[in-house]
């Protein structure tokens, strides 16, 4: 390792060269207090960012052991970090100036969700602190102007660091509510599994967000109650007694009238698988981990999946059992969704009817009437829905304002009138009894075979992903382009981060190119680099020199969404 000094008169040395001249700055510098690392140097001032690091030993860090040694806690505390250090960094970005990308200091903004990220990472046995960022090199034309990068790395810079990466310099208060809300938070997750809960959403949350495109909570919106039937008290470590409605497994229907809340609760609960930062209105809005949206996503791809549990004789002969499809319709992307997600292991699915396929959802009396068991090839999912509870211990919570069908199914019932709960499961059961004498009885229900989806799928590696020029780019919350192959993963309602994008791509390349052999099913894949991460961390399946700065974790359940959705997968 150099010095400072060091790296102050290289660029002395280099200033007025030519761009390339910059590249001889790649290593690492000795600050005192900190290690800069400058990893990978641009080529010219328009392409993209330098990317940097900062590197503090546990020691000089000084935050206490018991704040990093549990992985949740780790994890909120490198997104504290993370937002004081963005902080930092905004008020020195583009102060130095000169061409393209010149001054442009940039790291990674969190929003409302606390995740893993490759931009702030704590070593848990040491606590030493890495944290990853980009720089744009300064230069006036193509000439170094490192008398300003001189600027950004020997005055913004350590003050950056040293008023938002140390322990001392920041509140210590602050740190420990960061920390103790993870704890609360990783309680209730603990919580929710000893109760028979599939999700928790305390009295005080705050559900609505600010508009459709901010994450923020909404201000003046009805604050949540719990309906006193279903409300229950876990006592937080940290927060102490916090009363909410808790969700038990099984079957649980949101009814209500239009506008009355329900997809603001249920996406409310998609959202409750991450952690929530403090004043975000649901940071005590916990759903089980594995739980998965499920919607139509017509025109998607179907590789080899076996959606013969909801469709059967389709007019063409079609094999349902090994279904492929370039080009999926709403009931059968659905379908494929349900299988999918038992595949990936989820224990819940969360389903609006506002994103659902209505044939795949219900076929009412009389349309069973006129067109006959014979030419329907849907089993709609009111025939599966308990068969899926009882069989495979899978809950379904399911907002249906429009359609009666599922209320014999349900186990809870819950109202939202004004955007406030009410448990109604009794009374719209004895609706639903009345309503049925009315028709003549209940409606014979045919027996059903055990639903036994096939879910061995085997995954040939796509040599493509092996080219040195194959590059992953990413759209927003969109699209993911591996190669030249787009991958649409916009009705993956539960990615939260463009970040998270990054990083599934960058998995989707390592299992691609190191993990799918031809004889390793998709679960033993996805669970052969789950291993990898939990062992190493999250640059484990990342090559080359440096980790990059722009990689958010993302649950085994999206990895397998992502993978299923890529048109050119191999079985
Ligand atoms: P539904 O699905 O029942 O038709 P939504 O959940 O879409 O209704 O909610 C309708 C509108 O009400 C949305 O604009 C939403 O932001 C707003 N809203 C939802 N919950 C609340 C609340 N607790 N307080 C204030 N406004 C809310
Ligand atoms: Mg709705």
């Amino acid at each position: 390792m150099l010095s400072s000094m060091e790296l102050q008169s290289l660029l002395r040395r280099i200033d007025h060269k030519g761009y390339p001249a910059y590249k001889d700055t790649r290593g690492s510098y000795d600050f005192r207090g900190f290690v800069l690392s400058i990893d990978h140097v641009q080529g010219d001032p328009f392409a993209s960012p330098s990317k940097v690091s900062v590197h503090i030993k546990g020691a000089q860090a000084g935050f206490p052991k018991e704040y990093y040694k549990k992985r949740h806690c780790r994890i909120a505390l490198q997104d504290l970090l993370l937002r004081h250090f963005a902080r930092e960094i905004e008020k020195v970005s583009h102060k130095a100036g000169g061409s393209g990308k010149s001054g442009l200091m940039a790291v990674s903004r969190p929003r409302q969700e606390i995740l893993e990220r490759s931009a702030c990472q704590i070593t848990p046995d040491n606590g030493n602190l890495t944290v990853r960022f980009e720089v744009g090199f300064p230069a006036n034309g193509r000439t170094i102007n490192a008398r300003e990068l001189e600027k950004i790395l020997f005055d913004f810079l350590p003050k950056c660091v040293s008023f938002s990466l140390y322990y001392k310099a920041l509140d210590e208060k602050e740190v420990q509510r960061c920390v103790w809300l993870a704890e609360d938070q990783q309680y209730i997750r603990e919580q929710l599994a000893v109760q028979g809960l599939t999700a928790f959403v305390a009295n005080g949350a705050i559900l609505p967000r600010e508009s459709g495109v901010s994450g923020r909570p909404m201000k003046g919106a009805v604050v949540f109650a719990s309906p006193a039937s279903m409300e229950v008290e876990l006592a937080l470590p940290h927060h102490g007694p916090l009363r909410g409605m808790g969700i038990k497994k099984g079957v649980t229907l949101i009814v209500g009238g239009g506008y009355h809340g329900k997809s603001t609760l249920l996406k409310a609960l998609e959202a409750g698988v991450y952690n929530h930062i403090a004043g975000d209105g649901r940071e005590y809005v916990i759903t089980d981990g594995t739980a998965v949206k499920l919607r139509a996503e017509d025109g998607r791809s179907i590789k080899k999946t076996d959606i013969s549990m909801f469709i059967n004789h389709l007019p063409n002969k079609k094999d349902t059992v090994h279904f492929y499809t370039e080009d999926a319709s709403g009931s059968t992307s659905q379908a494929a969704a349900v299988v999918e997600a038992m595949e990936a292991g989820a224990k819940a699915f969360l389903i609006d009817e506002d994103t659902s396929a209505t044939n795949f959802m219900i076929r009412d009396e009389l349309m069973q009437r006129v067109v006959n068991r014979e030419s329907e090839p849907i089993t709609p999912f009111t025939h599966r829905i308990r068969q899926l509870y009882e069989v495979y211990g899978i809950s379904t919570i399911l907002v249906a304002g429009s359609c009666g069908s599922y209320f014999e199914k349900a186990d809870c019932v819950l109202q939202m009138k004004q955007y406030m709960p009410y448990e109604i499961t009794e009374f719209a059961k004895e609706e639903a009894r009345v309503f049925a004498g009315e028709q003549g009885g209940a409606p014979a229900e045919e027996a059903l075979a055990a639903a036994e989806p096939d879910v061995l799928r085997v995954i040939k590696p796509d040599k493509s992903f092996n080219d040195a020029r194959f590059k992953i780019k990413t759209g927003g919350l969109d699209t993911i382009t591996l190669g030249r192959e787009p991958l649409d993963v916009r009705y993956l309602e539960q990615l939260c981060d463009t970040e998270q994008l990054n990083y599934l791509g960058t998995l989707i390349k390592y299992m691609q190119c190191h993990v799918f052999d031809g004889k390793k099913t998709l679960q033993q894949a996805v669970e052969t680099v789950e291993r990898l991460i939990a062992d190493k961390g999250i640059g484990a399946v990342c090559e080359g020199s440096y980790l990059p700065c722009h990689l958010a974790e993302v649950r085994a359940q999206e990895l397998f969404a992502a993978i299923n959705r890529y048109r050119k997968l191999a079985l």
